[in-house]
C-alpha cells in the first residue's frame, strides 16, 4: 500500500459539481486532490442547459468566457404536426440583459464541453484531475479522513482533512455513510443518445408526437452532434445503435429524409426525484447528484450541482483558514432546501411534458432568485422595503470603469458603501468600496441603500448583511471567527 502526499481536501468524482469545487479551491490556494474513476473524460452531452445564475458563478471562476466561445442560446423549438407543417415556440420567455442581471438567457452547451471548460481553467490554474483512480473506502475521526484509492498501480491510502463525495446519483459516498436518498422512481424512462444525423437543419429544437411517441432532436453547438431525447417503455432493451436510433426516428418523425449516421453516447435510463437525509456527516460532504437527483425537465441538474460545489468551496477554504466549524453547517442549511424546490419544479415540468405540450420554462428555471434568506449566515435587519436584504442575490450594477460584479470577482468577500462620506472599513480578506459615482443610479436602484449604508457580499455572490458598516465587520467576524 502507497502512502502518498496529503491533500486538505479529497474531491471524490469530476464531474460537474467536482471540477466547479476544483477550480474554486485552486483560485484560493488550497491543497486538494481531485480523483475520478474513470480513464478519460464524460463524453456524453446529458445536462446541456446552463442557467443564468451559473453563467454569473462561472463569470465570477473565469470559465465563462471559454465557454462562449462555444455555448450559445437555445434555438427555438420547431413544433412538428403529424402530417407535416410546424409552430414555432421560444423554450425560454425572451429576457433582455439588465443592469442588475447581465445574463438574461439559458446557453445551451453539451455537459462534455462545458465539463471541458472547467478542466482547462483547473489547469489554468495549476490543477488536474486524477483519471482511473477510485475512492473505494475511508474512515473518519476527529482530524480527518483515511481514503482508499484505487488505481492502475498498488491501492493507495490518503489522509486528508475533509471529503467532498461529489459522485453522482449512485454515490459511493453516500452509500458509504448510509445516508437515505427518500424520493421516488417517477415511471418515465427515456433515451438521451447524441447522434449525427443527415438532412435535419440546425436551427432549431425539433420535436414531433405525444407521450411514448415523442421524440426531441435539439442540436449541440460547438459540435456536429444532435441531442437526441425520447421517452421508452419502462421495460425491455432498446437498440442504441445507430440503425436502432435511425428506426426510432423514421417510426416517430414519419419523415424518410432523416438518416441518423453515428450515435458518439447513448443511455437509456428511468427517472427519479431523491433528495439526500444529510449533505453532511462530519468531515465528509455530499455535492451534486450525490445528494440530489431529478428528472431533466427544467435543465436543473447540473446547475444545482455546480452551485452546491460553489456554496461550499468557499466555507472549506476559510475553516481550513481558521474560521469556526459552524460555518459547514450552513452548506447543508442553504443547500439542502434549494434542491428540495428543484426536485418540486422540476417534477412539475415533467408532468407538463408528458402531455405533449411544448416546453416551456419560466424565470423559476433560471435560478436567479435562489437565495438563503434564513441562513445563519443572513444577518437580520429591519425589514427593507426597497433593495436587497440579507440572503439575496447581489445583483450587478455598472459602476464607472466597470460594474460590481468586476468588484465581486475572486475568493474575496466585498462591502459596498453608497454615499458614505467615510473611508471604508479595512478587514483581512475583505475588499471596500465607497460607491460614490453611481451616476445613473443602477446601484441605488438595485441595493436600496440610503446614503451612509453598506452591503456586506459573500464570496459566492449573496448579500450577507446590509447595514453600517461596524455592524457588518462585527457579523462577518462572527462568521470568520
Ligand atoms: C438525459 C439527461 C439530461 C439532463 N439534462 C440536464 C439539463 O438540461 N440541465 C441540467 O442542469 N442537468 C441536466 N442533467 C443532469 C446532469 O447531467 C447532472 O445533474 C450532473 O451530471 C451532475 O453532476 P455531478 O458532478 O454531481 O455528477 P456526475 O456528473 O454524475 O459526476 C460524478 C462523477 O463521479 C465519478 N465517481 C463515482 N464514484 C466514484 C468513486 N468511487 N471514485 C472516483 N470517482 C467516482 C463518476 O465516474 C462521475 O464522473 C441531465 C441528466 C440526464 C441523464
Amino acid at each position: 500500500m502507497v502512502e502518498t502526499t496529503n491533500p486538505d481536501i479529497l474531491i471524490c468524482g469530476a464531474g460537474a459539481a467536482g471540477l466547479t469545487l476544483a477550480v474554486d479551491l485552486a483560485r484560493r490556494g488550497v491543497a486538494f486532490r481531485i480523483i475520478e474513476k474513470a480513464r478519460a473524460p464524460f463524453e456524453g452531452s446529458r445536462g446541456k442547459g446552463l442557467q443564468p445564475r451559473s453563467q454569473e458563478v462561472f463569470d465570477d471562476l473565469g470559465i465563462l468566457d471559454r465557454l462562449l466561445e462555444t455555448a450559445r442560446p437555445y434555438p427555438p423549438q420547431r413544433i412538428w404536426r403529424a402530417g407535416g407543417g410546424f409552430e414555432v415556440e421560444a423554450l425560454s420567455e425572451a429576457r433582455e440583459p439588465t443592469p442588475a442581471e447581465p445574463y438574461a438567457m439559458p446557453l445551451l452547451s453539451p455537459q462534455f464541453l462545458t465539463e471541458r471548460a472547467l478542466r482547462e481553467r483547473l489547469a489554468a490554474l495549476g490543477g488536474r484531475v486524477e483519471f482511473g483512480l477510485e475512492l473505494t473506502g475511508f474512515t473518519q475521526d476527529g482530524e480527518g479522513v483515511t481514503a482508499t484509492l484505487a488505481g492502475p498501480g498498488e491501492p493507495e491510502t490518503l489522509r486528508c482533512r475533509y471529503l467532498v463525495g461529489a459522485d453522482g446519483g449512485r454515490s459511493f459516498v453516500r452509500h458509504a455513510l448510509h445516508i437515505d436518498f427518500p424520493g421516488k422512481t417517477l415511471g418515465v424512462r427515456a433515451v438521451v443518445a447524441d447522434v449525427r444525423i443527415d438532412g435535419l437543419s440546425d436551427d432549431a429544437w425539433h420535436r414531433w408526437g405525444e407521450g411514448l411517441d415523442m421524440i426531441g432532436l435539439c442540436p449541440l453547438w460547438g459540435t456536429d452532434l444532435f441531442q437526441l431525447q425520447g421517452p421508452i417503455a419502462l421495460e425491455g432493451e432498446v437498440d442504441l445503435s445507430a440503425a436502432g436510433l435511425d428506426a426510432m426516428v423514421a417510426a416517430r418523425t414519419g419523415r424518410r429524409d432523416l438518416t441518423v449516421t453515428a450515435v458518439a453516447w447513448a443511455s437509456a435510463y428511468s427517472m427519479n426525484a431523491r433528495l439526500a437525509d444529510r449533505y453532511r456527516v462530519d468531515r465528509v460532504f455530499l455535492a451534486g447528484d450525490a445528494a440530489h437527483i431529478h428528472p431533466p425537465t427544467g435543465g436543473q441538474g447540473l446547475n444545482t450541482s455546480l452551485q452546491d460545489a460553489y456554496n461550499l468551496g468557499w466555507k472549506l477554504a476559510a475553516v481550513l483558514d481558521g474560521a469556526p466549524d459552524a460555518l459547514l453547517d450552513s452548506y447543508e442549511a442553504e443547500r439542502r432546501p434549494v434542491a428540495a424546490e428543484v426536485l418540486g419544479l422540476s417534477t412539475r415540468l415533467l408532468d407538463a411534458a408528458k402531455t405533449g405540450a411544448a416546453m416551456r420554462r419560466g424565470r423559476e428555471t433560471n435560478q436567479m432568485d435562489i437565495g438563503y434568506p434564513d441562513s445563519p449566515l443572513s444577518l437580520e435587519g429591519p425589514d427593507r422595503k426597497t433593495g436587497v436584504a440579507a440572503g439575496d442575490r447581489a445583483p450587478d450594477a455598472p459602476v464607472r470603469g466597470g460594474r460590481l460584479f468586476d468588484l465581486f470577482r475572486g475568493p474575496h468577500w466585498t462591502l459596498l458603501g453608497h454615499e458614505t462620506g467615510d473611508a471604508p472599513p479595512s478587514r483581512q480578506g475583505v475588499r471596500a468600496h465607497a460607491i460614490e459615482d453611481d451616476h445613473q443610479g443602477h446601484m441605488r436602484d438595485a441595493y436600496g441603500l440610503s446614503p451612509g449604508e453598506w452591503v456586506l457580499v459573500r464570496p459566492d455572490g449573496y448579500v450577507a448583511a446590509v447595514g453600517e458598516a461596524a455592524a457588518l465587520v462585527k457579523h462577518l467576524d462572527r462568521i470568520l471567527g
